[in-house]
């Protein structure tokens, strides 16, 4: 097929249909707590729960399915952890080989979760920029990139989120999403832009990695020099090219918030909805919860985007 040269309903439409058994539809979790706590009416779209414990399957499987299998070998792709674990496992299922590039450092749990799919590893640099070189380096005719969001098609794949929300909850105000290189929230919002364009979408990064609040207020797409986040997954230094437009055109809002707060919000999910959320996964929620959020009283979805949780990061070490 012809790559397309832009991201549509019918992209995202098709995406949904040709996912449908490789992908579960997550449920939408509902919790008085959260809600009494954020003066809202959250609900929490549970994408922790997704094949792979995180929604980087749904652009990643699009993505490999659109490639002519038959003249392809393998894949290649460059992720902090939860996009190369989505490729490595779509590969498989598709009898192909996945070659992963993974930052220095990579959460163990990502790192062996590849492997366990049967990917072959390596590790470079720690920024996404240089594990990109790296990966188109590596890239050729038989084992072509799969790009973990400027990429119509893996956009398309994640927009399927947004189809999904509206029909589990087609009285939504407000869908909060994290942004990392902003391929998820450009699928979302173009779905929901498309069919229910009155619902807000509101785009959260950490204050370390806040490429998008500052490119918008520059007014063009700017690269961070270094970001520092406990977000694995939200840590792009820049926008995409290809996200960059689409965010500037269908995303409401974006907002920060700090790491503390993300903190926060993994644990009360743990504690409070039983929900093993990794920190990247939490963001949305802990803007939710934040004090001077303008949510009160509105209909809103968190998405917690992923449960990939590094537990040895996260607590001290158990002693006897
Ligand atoms: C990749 C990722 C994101 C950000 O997605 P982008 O398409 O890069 O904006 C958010 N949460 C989790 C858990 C992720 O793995």
């Amino acid at each position: 097929m012809t790559l397309p040269e832009a991201l549509t309903l019918s992209l995202i439409r098709e995406a949904r249909s040709r996912l449908q058994g490789d992908v579960r539809a997550t449920p939408l979790l509902d919790s008085t707590s959260l809600s009494d706590w954020s003066g809202a009416e959250v609900r929490l779209k549970a994408e922790h729960l997704q094949r792979t414990g995180s929604f980087k399957i749904r652009g990643a499987f699009n993505r490999i399915l659109t490639f002519d299998r038959s003249r392809i070998q393998g894949v290649v792709a460059a992720s902090s952890g939860n996009h190369g674990q989505a490729v490595a496992y779509a590969a498989r299922a598709l009898g192909l080989k996945a070659t992963i590039v993974l930052p220095h450092g990579a959460n163990p749990l990502k790192v062996e979760a590849a492997r366990h799919y049967g990917a072959d590893v390596e590790f470079v640099g720690t920024t996404s920029a240089e594990r990109l070189a790296r990966a188109q380096a590596l890239a050729d005719d038989l084992h072509p990139l799969v790009a973990p969001y400027d990429d119509y098609l893996v956009m398309a794949g994640q927009g399927t989120l947004g189809l999904e929300i509206l029909g589990q909850w087609p009285e939504v105000e407000v869908i909060l999403v994290p942004i990392g290189g902003g391929g998820l929230i450009s699928g979302i919002a173009t779905a929901v832009k498309m069919t229910a364009p009155h619902v807000q979408i509101i785009g959260v990064e950490p204050e370390g990695a806040a490429k998008v609040t500052a490119s918008l207020r520059a007014g063009r797409r700017l690269q961070l020099e270094s970001t520092a986040s406990v977000a694995d997954g939200l840590r792009a230094l820049t926008p995409g090219e290809l996200t960059w437009p689409i965010i500037q055109q269908r995303v409401d809002d974006v907002v920060t918030v700090s790491d503390q707060a993300i903190l926060h919000a993994t644990q009360v999910l743990a504690e409070r909805a039983k929900q093993v959320v990794e920190p990247s996964g939490a963001a949305a929620l802990a803007y939710a919860l934040s004090p001077d959020q303008p949510l009160h009283h509105k209909r809103v979805v968190a998405l917690l985007s992923g449960g990939n949780v590094d537990w040895s990061q996260l607590m001290p070490p158990l002693r006897e």
